[in-house]
């Protein structure tokens, strides 16, 4: 079963709206060759409606980082899926690390999120993964299981259809620590099973699992040679347009 490669820049709370746009047109020139790899950039939501009008076009498609479960009400500060259908983005990034770790998202929270995306045509990017102590405490799988089990439950496999899965261990984002070849392996190959017993063998096979947690340049290239790995979540080395195109190319 062959999956198209997607690579998303998490820009986070960087850059101001001129700031995305001239790295979004910077971007669109540098890539304007790609072919076959899904490119996603996520600024932050003021930047959404203005990086989407200078994509339009181009081969890169953009992201939200965060969604509010409500269509919409007196929820004073949040944003809802319509609104980031309508200011042009395709994908939303639910569940990040830091908004588990800063925001106390939980996992039935994620779930209720990713409901919301999929009701109005936004393709989820589910994130997941364990912090340093509970590797330490050989508790990697069970919090996968849970985050997976729980962030997905009650699901159709037809509402999932364009689900993205990013393993992100806590303790390599933003860290410079990039988890090793076969952690990364273990932990790929376990959460394609995990979508097999829950769902079916042809979804789990379909569905990208990509990796995030210090991904650069220089190691981008091994990481997409392990099986199970179909792309890279890039937080901090997305920033720079030549730096993330160099992890784009990372075939040439
Ligand atoms: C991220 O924000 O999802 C991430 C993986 O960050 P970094 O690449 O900076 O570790």
């Amino acid at each position: 079963m062959s999956r198209i490669p997607f690579i998303a820049g998490n820009w986070k709370m960087y850059k101001t709206g001129p700031e995305a746009v001239e790295t979004a047109r910077i971007l669109t020139q540098l890539c304007s060759n790609v072919q076959d790899i899904d490119i996603i950039i996520a600024p932050t939501f003021l930047s959404l409606p203005l990086v989407a009008a200078s994509l339009e076009g181009s081969n890169i498609k953009i992201g939200a980082q965060n969604v509010y479960f409500e269509k919409q009400g007196a929820f004073t500060g949040e944003v809802s899926a319509d609104m980031i259908k309508a200011a042009g983005a395709e994908y939303v990034i639910i569940g990040h690390s830091e908004r588990r770790q800063y925001f106390g998202e939980t996992n039935a929270l994620v779930c209720k999120k990713i409901k919301a995306a999929i009701e109005v045509g936004l393709k989820p990017i589910l994130c997941i993964g364990e912090s340093e102590s509970q590797r330490n405490e050989e508790k990697t799988f069970l919090t996968l299981d849970k985050q997976v089990s729980d962030g997905l439950k009650g699901f159709g496999l037809d509402e999932l259809k364009d689900l993205v899965v990013a393993y992100e261990p806590v303790w390599a984002i933003g860290t410079g620590k990039t988890a090793t070849a076969d952690q990364v392996k273990k932990v790929h190959q376990y959460l394609r099973s995990l979508l097999g017993k829950l769902f079916s063998k042809d979804f789990a096979d379909q569905t990208r699992i990509v990796y995030g947690g210090s991904v650069k340049p220089e190691n981008v290239k091994e990481l997409m040679g392990i099986e199970d790995v179909d792309g890279a979540l890039v937080g901090g080395a997305s920033l720079d347009a030549n730096i993330f195109t160099n992890i784009i190319n990372y075939d040439i």
